[in-house]
């Protein structure tokens, strides 16, 4: 079958491996385009990524957060899911940085 998202490459049998968040689920079967690599999986392999994720804690930790503003400064809101996942408590020190057009909170040890 041929790729439906750059229409050169030809689909084949492979396995790829599976990250959400930074966390690897494991390998999982899929096809592969020949050329740019994109891999497309079946329904029932996307619900084994799912349950994977879901053993792991990580699934459901994606969120929309308000941007608020804090003086002259601005705050994000984490939800308390994330935070929790992260063991990160209030009053600790967190390092920001831009990166891209997206923004990096690290916990600091
Ligand atoms: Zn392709």
């Amino acid at each position: 079958m041929r790729c439906p998202i750059c229409e050169k490459g030809i689909l084949k049998k492979g396995k790829i491996k599976e990250y959400m968040h930074g966390v690897y689920l494991g390998e999982f079967p899929a096809e592969i385009c020949s050329s740019c690599r994109e891999s497309f999986m079946d329904s029932k392999t996307t619900k084994r990524v799912e349950e994977a994720a879901k053993v792991k804690g990580i699934w459901g930790l994606s969120a929309v957060t308000k941007i608020t503003k804090t003086g002259n400064s601005l705050a994000v809101r984490i939800p308390k899911k994330i935070a929790d996942y992260l063991k990160w408590k209030e009053g600790e020190s967190a390092f920001i940085h831009p990166q891209d057009q997206s923004l990096v909170i690290e916990a600091r040890p």
